[in-house]
């Protein structure tokens, strides 16, 4: 591949061979009819590029029954994303490189310290939505093209990333790649996880030509990130409530995840007099609203999205129920107080019920507070009215803070939906945050 094209104007090809599988989308910088909704014709060199990105990646891991998307880390859907990607970096005559992790790296300029770093993640939770990572790693790239389209020369590296297997779909660890990278998750730990195969990471990684015995903790990878700034779909309305279509991240809510277990017995449901059962789902439906109730009078979040139930038959009461709890809070320690209280409820209720339960630490994320003077310098770079607001989402942004300058722009989501095929931002908001990413990059490695 070619060097560095640091004058250079986008390529006005479209990205090479596999790069858009099955969309027939324009390359950056091509308008064309495959341009959709709110690509206007005539609109800004910016929108129309945007707009074919997205187009382009529309296709792929795709359910066309929800239309929502599938792209778990290390699958068929998410190599689809990772040639896209790769396709995007040589229309552009940006080095891709690939670092043991799975992370992927398009640099303009040299890869080295001192590089300001762009980006976000290609995979998806189940039946996600088309926002919440692409659209950080699109807005990169298009970022990129309107530097080169002002002549800005820039005068430290520049790399737009896309992070590996942030959601956690499929192995149950969020944020993989760059706590890998990072060394938050030790390498041995993470190339154990399996899927609901029973498929190991290292076997995934195997599978898919990557080699697991290069995973694991990268000071020098970890070492060319002088600054990093995550745009990304905000995931509530904080933006719509302020009227604004771009803000500033101020932290991360602390969170985690908790796996509760109910045990009871497994009986007849037509037989089973109501005062001989032991039912763990009626434990755990107690649970579910003590949580819902002790998170509101906290200012909190508590949510059970998962659950497993033995043997799930219409006419048996269940043997065991295992719930996860998914808990969130403004600080520590209100999330310690909470999750103690959700606890302890459950094992009262338990012991009514003549169930047993279990509650397992699964992981928790310490509260992150991203970087003062590079927070102050994006707000002035956007000339100084970006809202600073906080969130309750964990991002690989979140995971960097603890070893880099880390910094996030949020995009306006109208309707604050999100890990959802409804997640939306419009194509205006979009076009104003990647103008707003132009302008930080700008400043940042100018
Ligand atoms: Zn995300």
């Amino acid at each position: 591949m070619s060097g560095p094209d640091r004058a250079g104007r986008p390529a006005a090809v479209p990205p090479a061979g596999p790069a858009a599988p099955g969309s027939g989308a324009p390359g950056p910088g091509v308008p064309g009819p495959a341009a959709g909704r709110g690509a206007v014709a005539g609109g800004s060199a910016t929108a129309v590029r945007f707009r074919s990105l997205l187009d382009a990646l529309a296709p792929i891991g795709r359910d066309p029954a929800s239309g929502g998307y599938r792209r778990f880390g290390w699958t068929a859907a998410d190599l689809a994303c990772r040639e896209w990607f790769a396709g995007e970096a040589a229309a552009r005559g940006m080095d891709r490189t690939v670092d043991g992790n799975g992370n992927l790296w398009a640099w303009w300029g040299t890869p080295g310290p001192g590089a300001v770093v762009t980006g976000s993640h290609l995979d998806s939770v189940p039946n996600g939505g088309a926002y919440d990572g692409p659209l950080g790693v699109i807005s990169a790239f298009c970022a990129v093209d309107e530097l080169r389209d002002r002549d800005v020369t820039p005068a430290r590296p520049v790399a737009v990333v896309a992070f590996a297997d942030e959601e956690g779909a499929r192995f149950g660890v969020a944020c993989l790649g760059s706590r890998l990278l990072s060394g938050a998750i030790e390498r041995d730990r993470a190339l154990a996880l399996t899927d609901a195969d029973g498929t190991s990471l290292a076997d995934a990684m195997r599978a898919a030509g990557a080699d697991p015995r290069a995973a694991g903790a990268d000071p020098e990878v970890l070492g060319r990130i002088g600054a990093f700034v995550e745009l990304h779909v905000e995931q509530g309305r904080g933006l719509v409530d302020l009227g604004a279509p771009i803000g500033v991240a101020t932290g991360i809510w602390p969170h985690g995840r908790w796996r509760y277990r109910f045990a009871g017995e497994a009986n007849h449901a037509g037989t089973t007099r109501l005062a001989d059962r032991r039912d763990p789902m009626l434990t755990f439906a107690n649970t579910v609203l003590s949580a819902r109730k002790k998170a509101r009078l906290a200012g909190a979040l508590a949510t059970f999205g998962r659950v497993t139930v033995v043997p799930n038959g219409t006419n048996a009461v269940p043997s065991t129920v295992d719930g996860w709890l998914d808990a969130r809070a403004p600080d520590e320690v209100t999330l310690q107080e909470l999750v103690a209280a959700i606890g302890q409820a459950a094992t009262e209720r338990g012991q009514r019920d003549g169930v047993e339960v279990a509650v397992s630490t699964e992981s928790v994320t310490p509260a992150v507070a991203f970087d003062p003077t590079l927070r102050q310098r994006l707000v002035a770079a956007l000339g100084g009215g970006a809202p600073e607001l906080p969130t309750g989402a964990g991002h690989d942004a979140g995971i960097l803070a603890a070893r880099v300058p880390t910094a996030m722009l949020f995009v306006r989501n109208p309707t604050g939906v999100s890990h959802s095929p409804a997640e939306y931002a419009a194509d205006a908001d979009c076009v104003a945050g990647i103008h707003a990413l132009a302008a930080v990059l700008e400043d940042l490695a100018g």
